[in-house]
């Protein structure tokens, strides 16, 4: 065994070194994203403690499970994340939490979305298998505009009745979601975002109308995608 580890070796050393092919490199050095942990924040594990039920078996997340629960400022995201920041042009927003949530602990919420915000706590939440996976639909724009309308008017019953004022109001929609002033305001700032990022109006429509919860159901219905429609005729306007 001994001599033939030997010829191995040997074979190496005499190997010219490999090119190494800068093309495959990323573009540009990013320094690691600084998580801080719950404890740091106890405002936010009181949320999560209190607030944070899950439908699936009507318990409440242990202090161990919310520990796993990580938190990075918006203003400190990063890659195309902190892109969408940016483009938001709010420093306001730069004090928004991110929490990032381990998929199991997102699961047993029994939420379908990816993503959610508590506005007016200034926190974003997102599920962790698919803010890994990067964010090709844009949720963080839309979160962050849910944070933006809050910070514009931060008053709890304002953002309430505008949560269920229709926007459009030549759309007869039947319920307020998501034909209403609030998120008119979530789903501009995505598609804007889309938009700035090379996609087409056609493009953006096909992905909302493709967009399926975990079980394989349209997340949209016909009537929904009247509204992406306008809004999406209204930010394309030449
Ligand atoms: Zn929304």
């Amino acid at each position: 065994m001994g001599a033939e580890e030997g010829t191995f070796e040997q074979k190496n050393k005499n190997e010219a070194p490999k090119e190494i092919d800068f093309s495959k490199a990323p573009s540009r050095i990013e320094a690691p994203v600084n998580y801080k942990t719950m404890k740091d924040f106890p405002a936010y594990k009181k949320y999560f403690q209190e607030e944070w039920k899950t439908d699936k078996d009507k318990r409440m997340l242990t202090d161990q499970e919310i520990d796993r629960i990580k938190l990075v400022n918006a203003s400190n995201l990063p890659g195309e994340y902190k892109e969408q920041f940016k483009s938001m042009n709010d420093p306001r927003l730069g004090d928004v939490m991110i929490a990032i949530v381990p998929a199991d602990l997102w699961k047993r919420r029994g939420k379908s979305q990816p993503s959610e915000s508590e506005a007016s706590r200034d926190l974003v939440l997102f599920d962790e298998s698919y803010f890994n996976k990067g964010d090709k639909v844009s949720w963080m724009s839309h979160e962050l505009g849910h944070c933006l309308y809050w910070k514009n008017n931060p008053l709890p019953a304002e953002y309430q009745k505008d949560s269920i004022t229709f926007s459009y109001k030549d759309i007869k929609s039947k319920e307020p979601y998501p034909n209403n002033k609030v998120e008119h305001m979530a789903f501009q700032k995505q598609f804007e975002y889309l938009k700035q990022n090379g996609k087409t109006k056609q493009e953006i429509s096909k992905m909302m109308e493709e967009l399926k919860d975990p079980k394989g159901t349209p997340e949209y219905s016909a009537e929904d995608m009247k509204f992406f429609n306008k809004l999406l005729d209204d930010i394309f306007k030449p």
